[in-house]
């Protein structure tokens, strides 16, 4: 019984993370084969060193352009209001996230690497995109079934243990309700650290049509992605922050480019529904 519960629970989890748009199917050749191009590509990472209100000016005109023009995306998502704040940090760290219901922050750590503002559109245009998506939402739920399970093993696990011992007292039962509260607490960092990978896919669908929506370059834009995998690589300061929240896998260089074929012949320029006629 308890079993099954934390089955169906976990099966929540799961069923919690599934895109809402057609995803581009990938192969594992094509995959293996922007593997062996990373591998191959031998050349450091240019860093451009530009001043803070060079990046602030961007930043700025960039998501204010994405803005603009999010609307059909954002009705068609049923995001609302369509809104979205994008603060620019000077920390050197490589990232940028999306974080409560509509804000977004770019580190200088990251931009750096980027060469036009094509790919710095992309950039935020996928944390957009995560916001159209609502991953935070649910990646709030998932936190919070992730501490429902964290804590229900650990109750379970306990109980057992101590089930035939006659000097359980009460403060072992406290001691072991403090516990499972802190394995709850550890089950909802878990759950909170990162999306999952198809929420990735996801975002990044959406960044193309936003893009394409806003008049970018996608196939400048995709060296984004080019740059991820190959900042996973390449042993940079502040990697682990990157690959935690974003796996940048070779993968989404593939389906990247499976987008903007699917674009080019999509009149709608929305994203296919997962559950729509194909
Ligand atoms: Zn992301």
């Amino acid at each position: 019984m308890k079993l099954a519960m934390l089955v169906a629970l976990s099966l929540f989890v799961t069923a919690c993370t599934g895109s809402a748009y057609k995803l581009p199917v990938v192969s594992q050749s094509e995959i293996a084969q922007v593997e062996n191009q990373i591998k191959s590509d031998k050349n450091d990472l240019k860093v451009y060193n530009r001043s803070d209100s060079n990046y602030r000016s961007r930043v700025s005109s960039i998501s204010k352009n994405l803005q603009k023009k999010a609307k059909p995306l954002c009705d068609y998502a049923e995001y609302s209001p369509c809104r979205f704040e994008v603060k620019y940090s000077n920390e050197n760290i490589i990232n940028a996230y999306a974080h409560d219901n509509y804000k977004i922050t770019v580190f200088k750590g990251f931009l750096q690497y980027l060469q036009n503002n094509d790919e710095m559109a992309a950039l935020i245009a996928h944390e957009m995109g995560h916001h159209l998506a609502k991953h935070n939402q649910e990646t709030q739920r998932n936190a919070e079934t992730g501490a429902v399970v964290s804590g229900l093993v650990t109750a379970l696990l306990l109980g057992a243990a101590n089930a035939n011992n006659p000097y359980y007292s009460s403060y072992q039962q406290q001691q072991n309700q403090q516990t499972i509260e802190n394995m709850m607490n550890v089950g909802f960092e878990i759950g909170a650290i990162s999306y999952s990978k198809e929420q990735e896919r996801e975002a990044d669908l959406l960044a193309t049509y936003l893009l394409k929506h806003a008049g970018y370059n996608l196939n400048k834009a995709q060296n984004l992605m080019y740059t991820m995998a190959k900042l996973k690589g390449d042993r940079v300061e502040g990697h682990a922050a990157l690959a935690s929240t974003h796996p940048p896998t070779p993968e989404r260089v593939v389906a990247w480019e499976k987008a903007i074929e699917e674009i080019k012949s999509n009149n709608t320029l929305l994203p296919y529904q997962k559950d729509g006629a194909p």
